[in-house]
């Protein structure tokens, strides 16, 4: 008996070939991905524990740990965005009816919140307004008040433009028999940050910004302190592909000579991981967060000479790699991230969560962080001001 035809393709969308245009990814992720990362990410495949590519890891935790400024032996990418190194670190170092804090000022907080919620935690939280950050004496009196077994904060909050001050935070947090997580998605490699000088325990960014790597792996990396609660837990972490001794093995961080099968891995996105990371370590992070802050600095200025401000007020809380402005009085913010995209070619995005509707987003990340693209925004800016519908009231 013959075997059933299959069904038809139902559009013709499949059958011609495709491009993709240029673009100026100037939202707050991703960024523009250079010629020289796009080229490692398009060499041979190779199996995923092939000892060229585990040759290739091992650069790449190397590259993590400069980046980082860490010696953590514990020092791996997950396979995903940053949402799975978020769920990576919360997975594994809450259990269930634990308690954790949270500081929320920005959509970041309150997403790590739900996860720790989604498995049983005692969520608590610190919350303070879009565009601020936290004294470390609210921190400490949380610390004392919930005595969390981890307390999350985000470096860099890309939904309000803060940069949030990490200096002895770390040391508050051991005080008080807590694990210290940072989410530095959005800052690291632009804005300083020294996993172990500031007693960080747990530690994760995201490929996709100022790295300029495809979105799609996530540096993360565990101290010392976090391993032995997290080896010493008495259940097991809800997932499975996220569980840390399975990805210690897969990294080579668990002194077994052999690495087990655990997932197949996103092999050619390793190659590009490991660029990217090279081009951090060829630049230097002191020249990296300079660049970033030096730019930055000149986009603000640029933004007041157009009559524009940036969204927050204390200049050295400004994110020097995502930058919020207030959205214009009398505009609608869609008419102008659209106007721009239309006619210059150029993203960039509106709020997020608690700054929806009160922002604008530019995101200068990486390659994408130089002089002569901030006249192109100013000037993309300013023509969109002049074209776009204002309300007469
Ligand atoms: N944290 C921060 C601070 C971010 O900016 C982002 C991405 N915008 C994420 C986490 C989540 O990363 P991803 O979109 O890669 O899951």
């Amino acid at each position: 008996s013959m075997a059933p035809s299959a069904l038809p393709l139902c559009e013709h969308t499949l059958k011609s070939s495709f491009t993709v245009p240029r673009r100026y990814l100037f939202g707050p992720g991703p960024s523009n991905v250079p010629p020289r990362i796009l080229t490692a990410g398009s060499q041979p495949m190779l199996g995923h524990l092939h000892a060229e590519t585990i040759e290739i890891m091992d650069h790449i935790k190397s590259g993590i740990q400069y980046a980082f400024q860490t010696q953590n032996r514990m020092t791996l990418a997950v396979s995903g965005p940053g949402h799975a190194a978020m769920e990576c670190a919360i997975f594994n170092s809450v259990e269930c009816g634990d308690s954790v804090l949270i500081a929320v000022n920005g959509i970041w907080g309150e997403r790590a919140a739900e996860i720790a919620e989604r498995i049983g935690a005692k969520v608590n939280k610190i919350v303070t307004s879009a565009g601020s950050y936290f004294r470390n004496d609210e921190i400490e009196q949380a610390l004392s008040k919930y005595k969390p077994v981890l307390f999350f904060l985000t470096h860099g909050e890309s939904s309000t433009g803060v940069v949030h001050p990490i200096d002895g935070i770390g040391e508050l947090c051991h005080r008080y028999n807590c694990l210290f997580l940072v989410d530095s998605v959005a800052a690291l490699g632009g804005s300083p940050i020294y996993m172990d000088k500031q007693d960080i325990d747990i530690m994760y960014t995201g490929s996709q910004k100022v790295l300029n790597v495809p979105p799609g792996t996530a540096p993360i990396s565990f101290s010392e302190r976090a391993c032995c609660r997290i080896f010493s837990r008495k259940t097991k972490p809800v997932s499975y592909f996220l569980d840390l001794s399975w990805l210690a093995n897969y990294w080579g961080c668990d002194r077994k000579s052999a690495r087990a099968y655990h997932h197949t891995g996103p092999v050619t996105a390793l190659y590009s991981l490991r660029e990217g990371l090279a081009i951090l370590a060829e630049t230097g992070l002191e020249n990296s967060w300079k660049r970033h802050k030096d730019v930055a600095a000149y986009f603000h200025e640029g933004l007041e000479r157009i009559g524009l401000k940036p969204f927050v007020e204390d200049k050295k809380a400004r994110l020097p790699t995502v930058t919020t402005i207030v959205a214009p009085p009398g505009y609608d913010w869609r008419e102008i991230t659209g106007y721009i995209m239309k006619n210059h070619n150029i993203e960039i995005s509106g709020g997020l969560g608690p700054s929806v509707g009160m922002v604008l987003r530019v995101g200068l990340m990486g390659c994408n962080s130089n002089k002569p693209y901030v006249d192109m925004i100013l000037e993309a800016l300013t023509d969109a001001l002049k074209h776009c519908h204002k309300s007469k009231v």
